[in-house]
């Protein structure tokens, strides 16, 4: 009998979960062939998500939970359940509904088909979404997809389900700075794209604000492009060539009419300018040292507080 884990990160998500728990067992009731364990990686909720999760892990034994010392972050929670995750195919979800559960017989039958490695969800539209996060959030992926070379699929979300061989080649991605739809790209195999349209939230609010994402989306480029180094290094070489042409013409000028005093606006504009390029590079090149900073100090990505993946199986090994 094969194996399916699923991994729901959850922070705060007490409204939600119980719907998603109703909503998961009746569809896994529907794929009898297959056993299931359900991994909720509690990031540091500071509601009753943790012990609802205990009061129902002790009816059924399919619920696992991992709880973080604090909030450590989605990509840390999904990463801690991918290293916990036994099965032979392996998707992540949230908590709230917004990856229909119902999609999973589609997903499993792709890969039961042998031909794919894993079977990834998309969102057609973003109805129910504000606006201006829309239309943000289509121009970093224009923009992602121009830069760097990985394919990040417009609407792509991380729920999707992977076999072993995948799930791995993830979890050996030990980076501290993580960007999931990036790392699914970047480890290639074969993938097969499912679109569905968007659902709202079941219960419980977002927990991205505006800022968390534009913070997000720039780790997002600094993680999978150094294309900002290079922009920075062309505009230094652009200014000098042409801060050389202009000393040709001044001297030029001098030669040809003299040397009347004049032009100071203009010269303190050009000297704001250029000083303010050269901050921007300046930056640039410190976003990529703070990078740098935080993967060599190689700090553990999460810390977990309890967890009952050793009771729940009974057969799990001491890490
Ligand atoms: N999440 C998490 N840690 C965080 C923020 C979010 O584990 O710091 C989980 C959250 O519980 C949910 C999923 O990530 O299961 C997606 O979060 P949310 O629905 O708030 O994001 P949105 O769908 O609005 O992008
Ligand atoms: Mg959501």
């Amino acid at each position: 009998m094969k194996r399916i884990s699923i991994i729901v990160p959850c922070f705060n998500e007490q409204e939600a979960l119980p719907l998603f728990l109703q909503e998961i067992g009746r569809v896994c009731e529907g794929l009898s062939e297959y056993e299931f364990e359900w991994i909720f990686v509690d990031d540091g909720s500071k509601d009753g998500t943790l012990a609802l999760l205990k009061e129902r892990a002790k009816e059924d034994s399919r619920i696992k939970y991992i709880s973080f010392s604090r909030n450590f972050g989605k990509e840390a929670a999904i990463y801690a359940g991918l290293e916990a995750s036994e099965g032979d195919y392996t998707a992540i979800m949230d908590a709230d509904l917004q990856d229909p559960p119902r999609l999973l017989p589609e997903m499993i039958e792709a890969l039961e088909s042998g031909e794919y490695d894993s079977a990834a969800t998309r969102r057609v539209d973003r109805k129910g979404e504000p606006p201006i996060r829309s239309f943000f959030a289509r121009m970093f992926y224009r923009l992602i997809r121009k830069i760097s070379d990985i394919d990040i699929v417009d609407g792509a979300r991380d729920f999707r389900l992977m076999n072993r061989k995948m799930k791995d080649a993830i979890v050996s991605m030990t980076e501290y700075n993580r960007f999931s739809k990036g790392i699914f790209g970047w480890v290639g195999f074969r993938t097969r794209w499912i679109p569905f349209e968007n659902v709202e939230r079941v219960a419980g609010e977002t927990k991205w604000s505006f800022w968390k994402l534009l913070i997000y989306s720039i780790e997002g480029i600094v993680a999978f492009t150094t294309l900002p180094l290079s922009i920075a290094a062309y505009l230094g070489l652009i200014f000098c060539l042409v801060a050389f042409f202009m000393v040709l013409v001044v001297i030029a000028k001098t030669l040809m009419f003299g040397d009347p005093v004049g032009g100071w606006p203009s010269l303190a504009c050009i000297i704001l300018f250029v000083g303010g390029i050269q901050l921007l590079c300046a930056g640039i090149v410190g976003k990529y040292l703070a990078k740098i900073y935080l993967e060599v100090k190689r700090r553990p990505l999460y810390l977990v507080a309890e967890d009952n993946l050793k009771n729940a199986s009974g057969e799990k090994e001491e890490l």
